[in-house]
């Protein structure tokens, strides 16, 4: 479970401790009715049984994490239902005490603001109507008190039907705004994803751009400092890329760059990370390069990679194209700064430019 979530399950063990607690409480006026005579010790014990022992139930589920592996996590229909179901039998079994069963059963209402759709409120509503005018006609010849006459009962009925019905706007309006919350917390991940992805990527070849890259050498640096593991660094240059530029335009260029950054990807390892260093020149950050030759091996695959490519295929350039690329390769050494590790890899990119071109050079 991610944390949102174990949030989230904390939250639905809290709700149900308390629908234990409520239902407790309503066992224990009840207990107080069988006390003064209104009702029988039976009921106020088939209540607490019932009542107590059901919520309980629910309590258990949700602490082990059995209603995880439901779609309804929130247990909410079961829970509602069990509630209702109960308050019902309780009309038609203890009728002098229908007005506390009728109200506790509102309780239900509560829970659903949790998660019903508009829809369900209104189904609910109807369903609440019926049957409680069921109980309540089963039960009416036992009110016990002589001045209710069925106009009366039907008429308090009335009431907690329209009662409900407010309680029912309430919920589809909290409905609607809880759709809207989870729509609107969607975009807000989708944007931010998108910023994240535009603040260390570059635009044009999806590579992690000149900033991001800074970040991870220095996280890199941070590691190698703790493991003693040696990393090192290529800056790639490509070679005579004015000329592209000038042959094939600038949308040839950007898609010889975009081509390069595929390339380079297929061809380095899972771990290294590579980023466009600006303009047509990309750096690659290779983590834990021992033996010392690992560096240098993986450089000149990339370099005979690119050398040999045949960019009709990816670019649509004539495949007679040649396109070479120069590096310079720097292993850090103990205390080095990445500034100076990147400014040693430069420095050998111009040696590799000034030894012809299509080469690279391991840093002294
Ligand atoms: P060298 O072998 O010495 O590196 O020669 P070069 O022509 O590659 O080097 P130079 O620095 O003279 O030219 C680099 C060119 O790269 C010039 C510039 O217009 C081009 N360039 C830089 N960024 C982009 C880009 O995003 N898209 C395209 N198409 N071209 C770019
Ligand atoms: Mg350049
Ligand atoms: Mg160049």
């Amino acid at each position: 479970m991610n944390p949102k979530q174990q949030q989230l399950q904390a939250q639905r063990i809290k709700t149900t401790t308390m629908t234990v607690v409520s239902s407790l409480l309503q066992s224990l006026l009840i207990g107080l009715f069988a006390w003064t005579g209104s009702t029988t010790w039976q009921v106020a014990l088939g209540f607490f049984v019932l009542s107590g022992g059901s919520t309980s139930l629910f309590l258990l589920a949700v602490h082990r994490g059995w209603n995880l592996r439901f779609q309804d996590r929130w247990l909410l229909w079961a829970q509602l239902m069990a509630n209702y179901v109960i308050q019902l039998i309780f009309i038609v079994a203890a009728p002098k005490l229908w007005m506390i069963f009728l109200a506790s059963s509102l309780v239900s209402f509560n829970y659903a603001m949790l998660g019903f759709t508009s829809r369900q409120f209104h189904w609910t509503w109807l369903g609440f109507g019926a049957s409680t005018a069921l109980a309540l006609w089963i039960g009416r010849d036992r009110f016990g008190y002589p001045e209710l006459n069925n106009v009366n009962v039907v008429l308090l009925w009335l009431f907690f039907f329209l009662a409900v019905r407010r309680l029912a706007l309430i919920g589809m309006q909290f409905s609607t705004l809880r759709a809207e919350l989870s729509q609107r917390n969607k975009q807000l991940t989708l944007s931010l994803a998108r910023i994240q992805e535009l603040a260390s990527h570059d635009d044009l070849t999806g590579a992690f751009n000149r900033r991001h890259f800074m970040e991870l050498l220095l996280d890199e640096r941070e590691r190698s400092h703790r493991t003693r593991q040696p990393y090192s660094v290529a800056l790639f240059d490509l070679d005579h890329f004015k000329t592209i530029n000038d042959r094939f335009g600038h949308g040839g260029g950007d898609a010889v760059l975009r081509d390069f950054c595929t390339l380079v990807q297929a061809h380095m390892r899972v771990t290294d990370r590579f980023a466009r260093w600006g303009g047509e020149e990309f750096v690659l950050l290779m983590p834990v390069t021992t033996p010392v030759e690992s560096a240098s091996l993986a450089v000149e695959r990339i370099r005979s990679a690119v050398a040999s490519h045949d960019w009709s295929c990816t670019s649509g350039l004539p495949s007679d194209l040649r396109v070479t690329v120069s590096a310079g390769v720097a292993t850090c050494v103990p205390g080095e700064s990445v500034e100076a590790l990147v400014a040693r890899a430069d420095a050998a990119l111009y040696q590799a430019k000034d030894a012809g071109r299509n080469c690279f050079v391991m840093a002294s």
